[in-house]
């Protein structure tokens, strides 16, 4: 979508500090990050959230959970600890439309949820 900053992000017309990519995943610094460790992770294709998921998806899915404990490891965080979240619509907090996972560790994160 062209008016999506993530499927920018994934084509290569934004820049962004890539941390992994496939052809179906793309995880990269967060640009306003919230911990030492601040990735976002994302599937290449547009899906709006967590609520597009679908059982084709699970596969894409289990991928990308896969990378993300992958780049726990690379970035130090795997024993330290780490937090994954996906913001989902508008009470989750979500402001890209474009389905994305935080990886968030480096330091002790607030165990306040909501
Ligand atoms: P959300 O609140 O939708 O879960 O989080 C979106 C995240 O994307 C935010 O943490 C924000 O800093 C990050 N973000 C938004 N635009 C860009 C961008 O152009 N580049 C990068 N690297 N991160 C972005
Ligand atoms: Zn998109």
């Amino acid at each position: 979508m062209s008016d999506c900053i993530f499927c920018q992000i994934a084509l290569g017309k934004v820049p962004s500090e890539i941390a992994y990519e496939d052809d179906e995943l793309i995880a990269f610094k967060d640009i306003q990050p919230l911990a030492p460790v601040h990735l976002v992770i994302i599937p290449k294709k547009h899906l709006r959230s967590l609520n597009d998921v679908t059982p084709e998806n699970e596969r894409l899915i289990g991928h990308l959970f896969g990378i993300i404990r992958r780049l726990a490891g690379e970035f130090g965080v795997a024993e330290s600890g780490y937090r994954v979240v996906a913001n989902t619509g508008t009470d989750g907090g979500q402001v890209v439309g474009h389905l994305h996972f935080h990886l968030l560790g480096g330091q002790a994160l607030n165990a306040r949820i909501g």
